[in-house]
């Protein structure tokens, strides 16, 4: 039995030391606002190339915290400094003050809006991608003008450490971003001491206690939380592709992925051909805790718990093993394992497995695949392969994110946000949508020129109510019509 990983061995802050950071956090934080946009820019930009010279070092811990393999742990810092680049560069084009348009009514005014920081950001973040997830709190919240407080999780404090120690390094910044360590009471104290919004990954059983800690005070919450996310394959697919993708889907990370294919759906058409195909390539495959092989070692011990459990049901209840079985796990280490006729309401089908691990079902056309991947209480992400549909296909289910003919890509588009739906949670990571996320709208009017017939004032008459129930007959009781004339119906 091998067991490779142990809580590491790092003094774990308590809540009165979170309280510490987070008064350290308020002082700096005007501070860091009045700076702008520009000098943000300038500072972010520093500690991406910090990031940068420092990736390799950064790797190696998050390996040795996780268990990912060295070239995975690369991947996903450089993934991190894409979105770090776009925020920096990208923030002022966002948030920024803009003129928005007036109306008929409000011809007489100017109008803007600017998008401002919340203050003070906690950013609570989970342990299988300890460097992607939490930056896309981080440093958009960074970048919106925001002080962050960050907790890693208690997998990963090291992880966690270097990446605000090289923030601190390359800025000459100590108050504006902060580390704290520990694990669930470590995340409560900071929830309730007074944050102005948390930025929470990790999974939805730990969203909802954050959300009922965080309603005390009426903190705002961005969560970004578990799925059980389905690959389709339609009938006119590309097979050896669809193949390829669902087993890098499922078992990279060692199945640690909330965007992992869990289950994949696939026309009876292409059935037989791309089983053959995923039995030939997952079962080449090995896991390892020596980093000799392309999967680690699972994390967490009693995550290995609930894949056995998963796996034992699922053999129980009539499912077949394609590729591995029971025997595929070995204390932490789990080699690949692919399941096939496992019962749809299966805990293997059904819940997060987190394992690298997958079931593979024969539909008999896309509406009995769209049915099934919609029954899903998660709503994260999704991918279809078809050469044709995959659009259409898609469009019918309920997700925050669609990878068509590819896997997971869209996380790797600056410019996309990454979010959930459902009992993935809410709220978005990354993009235009990222940023605003840390900050608020603010909208503003200048009175131009004073109406000699006001509409906010007592003064106004019989006038100013003719004008208004002219407008309400003329502009909006006409406009059916006027669109129909516009359409060239004539028909409302
Ligand atoms: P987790 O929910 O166990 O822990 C996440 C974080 O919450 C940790 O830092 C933990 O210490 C903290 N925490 C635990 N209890 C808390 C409490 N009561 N109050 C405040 N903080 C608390 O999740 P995990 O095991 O670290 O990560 C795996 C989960 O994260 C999976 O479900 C995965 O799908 C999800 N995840 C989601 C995304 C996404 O973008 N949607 C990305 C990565 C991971």
């Amino acid at each position: 039995m091998t067991q490779v990983h142990a809580r590491p061995d790092v003094a774990f802050d308590s809540p009165s030391d979170v309280i510490r950071d987070v008064q350290s956090a308020r002082w700096a934080q005007k501070r860091w606002q009045d700076m702008g946009f520009a000098k943000r820019r300038k500072v972010l930009d520093a500690w991406r190339s910090d990031l940068a010279r420092n990736a390799d070092s950064i790797a190696r811990t998050m390996s040795d915290e996780m268990g990912k393999p060295h070239s995975d742990a690369m991947f996903e810092i450089v993934m991190s400094l894409e979105h770090l680049a776009w925020a920096a560069a990208n923030a002022e084009k966002v948030l920024g003050r803009r003129k928005v348009a007036t109306s008929a009514l409000t011809k007489n005014l100017r109008a803007t809006v600017e998008y401002l920081p919340y203050g003070v950001v906690g950013v609570i973040g989970p342990w299988n991608y300890p460097v992607f997830t939490p930056m896309g709190s981080i440093a958009f919240a960074l970048a919106a003008g925001n002080t962050v407080v960050f907790k890693p999780s208690e997998w990963t404090p090291r992880t966690g450490q270097a990446i605000i120690a090289s923030f601190q390094r390359a800025s000459g910044e100590f108050d504006v971003a902060h580390c704290v360590t520990g694990g669930g009471d470590v995340g409560e104290a900071l929830c309730r001491s007074g944050v102005d919004k948390i930025g929470f990954t990790g999974s939805t059983a730990t969203g909802r206690k954050i959300l009922a800690t965080c309603a005390e005070n009426l903190t705002p919450v961005l969560c970004e939380c578990g799925g059980k996310d389905a690959l389709v394959v339609d009938a006119d697919a590309d097979v050896a592709a669809a193949a390829d993708a669902a087993v890098w889907g499922a078992m990279s990370n060692a199945g640690q992925t909330c965007l992992a294919v869990e289950r994949v759906y696939v026309h009876a058409d292409v059935a037989d051909e791309f089983e053959r195909l995923v039995t030939a390539e997952a079962g080449r495959l090995r896991a390892a805790a020596d980093g000799s092989t392309q999967i680690g070692a699972m994390t967490m011990p009693r995550q290995v718990d609930i894949v056995r459990s998963h796996v034992e049901d699922a053999l129980a209840s009539g499912g077949r093993a394609l590729v591995g079985g029971l025997d595929s796990i070995d204390g932490q280490v789990v080699s690949p394992i692919v399941l096939t006729d496992v019962p749809e309401d299966s805990p293997a089908v059904v819940e997060e497995t987190f394992g690298p691990t997958m079931t593979i079902r024969r539909v008999a056309d896309m509406d009995e695949a769209v049915r099934l991947v919609e029954a899903s209480e998660y709503g994260l992400g999704l991918t279809v392969f078809s050469r044709r549909n995959g659009r259409a296909i898609a469009d019918r289910i309920t997700s925050g994110n669609v990878a068509i003919n590819g896997f997971v890509l869209h996380a790797a588009v600056p410019t996309l946000p990454l979010g959930g739906t459902k009992q993935s949670g809410f709220g978005r990571v990354h993009g235009p949508d990222g940023l605003r996320e840390f900050a608020y709208s603010r909208s503003c009017t200048e009175t131009l020129v004073q109406l000699p017939l006001p509409l906010t004032s007592f003064r106004r008459g019989p006038k100013v109510d003719q004008l208004i129930s002219t407008v309400i007959e003329q502009v909006h009781g006409r406009a059916g019509k006027v669109r129909a004339l516009l359409d060239g119906n004539g028909k409302p």
